[in-house]
């Protein structure tokens, strides 16, 4: 078992997931089977309570892990599927230990950070690293190690230690220490300075661990003097300095990993299979797309996209699918109802709407922009513009056609309004009320198809079901579903039971679906989630 173990210096936002994913790519290329482990070192267990808003989206798992977005790029770039002990956090671990001192295992000793920490760490990133992530039986041939954080943070320092030791543990040459740091310009004449990295890596250093290779996130490619410079003060060679410089998108960075010569330092041949040239395809193949399509994304949190990471990237990978460049307009769910105090905000949201060609409404949770959602999903139901409800878009959905179509003045979703009449959308009566965390409907479950013939059917191809993850708490009233599929609104999947919705279609529209579950977390570069692909046939007229 060969381990990458990437770590990040001077910042955060450096892309260092994305570093280590396409590293991870090169490493597959060569024929290598490669799995990744993410370490988190917050308190949190797991990323399932926390905001999107200051962390980005929660990613989740097929065996139900809500974990850092991070895994979504490994999942993506690597076309594997982890599980949730491939998100390590200190909540985790601390509570690994903590009940091994409890059930008496540690003999009378005080348990402490060093050792009792660091060696439950290290027995997690060897234990986890084993675990095969491509479907297959075989174990891994590889594992990237990304350490989430900035080194230098009181939070990182017992993993820092753990992956000094780690060192030992499994070999020095079994190990490759890599970190992402920046280099920034400064002055007139645009100089690439290189304090920040020659003070970072001292600082990993003096830690006891000294990378091997450094990857530095700069606008244009670095000089011969930087590379020079930086490998003189940083105790690397000047070969294994590389840059991420900007490139029209990210499928450029393991092209350009290589081309600067990190699989010769990996002593790899990424060449030995054809995964770098469908990849090299894919990227110039996306460079060359000019005709735009127009898709409204209607959420929350529209300022900072990396809350629906995911979803942008499978409406990139459907937009990619049909030959299209595609135009995300956002529009922040609030400003569509008619109470919006800013008249020329609601004009905007408005004409934003109107000029898409589909329109999208993520999942979420929480009542602000719910009525702006519910105005959405009218709009493209009675405009015939292509809709893509997910989640909590299937359930604004599902109540917009209550109120509008079946006639439930009032109706909404018990998580808005308790004491509505007619609830479309009702609390799910497994779940529990007093516990937030992992305690949702989480994870791949099976849709079952209700119906032989259906666009969506369609699009999904053979089999008599699906696998989608899902994260919800809420759904649609099972009572109402007769009422819904006579007035149209066909629920073509369900449940293993036959009574939970998961999937519907409006008749007679070009494109109206709903899904309960969360497509974006399966879609693949290449391989489009079909209910996204759905959306952008119909919105460029190909479906
Ligand atoms: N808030 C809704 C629920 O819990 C929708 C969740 C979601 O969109 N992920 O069912």
């Amino acid at each position: 078992m060969k381990y990458v173990v990437v770590s990040g210096g001077v910042l955060s936002g450096l892309g260092k997931g994305v570093t280590a994913s396409s590293i991870g790519v090169l490493l597959k290329s060569a024929g290598l089977r490669v799995t990744s482990l993410k370490i988190d070192p917050y308190l949190n267990s797991d990323a399932g309570t926390m905001s999107p808003f200051e962390h980005g989206e929660v990613f989740v798992l097929d065996d139900g892990g809500e974990v850092d977005l991070d895994l979504g790029n490994y999942e993506r770039f690597l076309d594997i599927n982890l599980g949730r002990d491939n998100n390590l956090t200190t909540g985790k671990i601390y509570a690994k230990v903590i009940e091994a001192e409890r059930r008496g295992d540690y003999l009378g000793k005080t348990v402490q950070v060093i050792p009792h920490v660091t060696d439950a760490v290290q027995d997690w990133l060897e234990e986890v690293a084993h675990i095969p992530a491509d479907g297959g039986d075989l174990p891994p041939d590889a594992c990237i190690i990304e350490l989430g954080g900035t080194v230098g943070d009181i939070e990182s320092a017992p993993y820092i230690e753990a992956l000094r030791q780690f060192q030992f543990r499994v070999g020095r040459e079994n190990v490759t220490f890599v970190h992402v740091s920046l280099v920034p310009v400064m002055g007139p004449v645009g100089e690439q300075k290189t304090k920040p990295t020659q003070h970072t890596v001292k600082e990993l250093r003096g830690l006891g661990i000294t990378p091997d290779i450094l990857v530095c996130r700069s606008s244009a490619p670095l000089t011969k003097e930087t590379r020079e410079k930086l490998a003189a003060f940083c105790h690397v060679s000047p070969q294994a300095v590389m840059s991420t410089h900007d490139v029209p998108n990210i499928y450029h960075v393991p092209l350009m990993l290589q081309e600067q010569g990190l699989c010769e330092i990996m002593n790899v041949d990424c060449e030995s299979t054809g995964l770098l040239h469908d990849w090299k395809t894919m990227a110039y193949h996306l460079d060359t797309l000019t005709e735009k399509v127009e898709i409204a994304m209607v959420g929350k949190y529209t300022d900072l996209s990396d809350a629906y990471l995911s979803v942008i990237k499978s409406l990139q990978h459907a937009a990619m699918a049909v030959d299209h460049k595609l135009v995300i307009n956002w529009i922040e769910a609030s400003h569509l109802e008619s109470d919006w105090s800013d008249a020329s905000e609601r004009e905007h949201a408005w004409a934003l709407l109107k000029q898409s060609s589909g329109v999208l409404v993520p999942g979420g949770f929480g009542d602000r922009g719910v009525e702006g959602k519910i105005l959405a999903a009218e709009y493209a139901r009675t405009s015939s513009t292509p809709y893509l409800g997910i989640c909590l878009g299937l359930q604004v959905a599902a109540i917009e056609f209550c109120r509008n179509v079946l006639g439930f003045e009032g109706s909404n979703s018990t998580e808005f309004d308790e004491n509505c009449k007619n609830p479309a959308v009702v609390f799910m009566p497994e779940i529990s009320t007093t516990h937030l965390g992992g305690t949702m409907r989480l994870g791949s479950r099976p849709t079952l198809w209700q119906v032989e013939e259906c666009t969506i059917r369609r699009l999904y191809g053979d089999g008599d079901s699906v696998d989608e993850r899902h994260r919800h708490r809420y759904e649609v009233n099972p009572d109402m579903i007769e009422a819904f599929e006579s007035a149209g609104l066909v629920f073509v999947g369900k449940d293993e039971t036959g009574q939970r919705c998961e999937i519907f279609e409006l008749e007679g529209h070009p494109y109206y679906v709903g899904v309960q579950y969360h497509p974006e977390f399966k879609s693949r570069p290449g391989r489009p989630s079909p209910p996204f692909l759905g959306l952008l046939m119909a919105s460029t007229g190909q479906l």
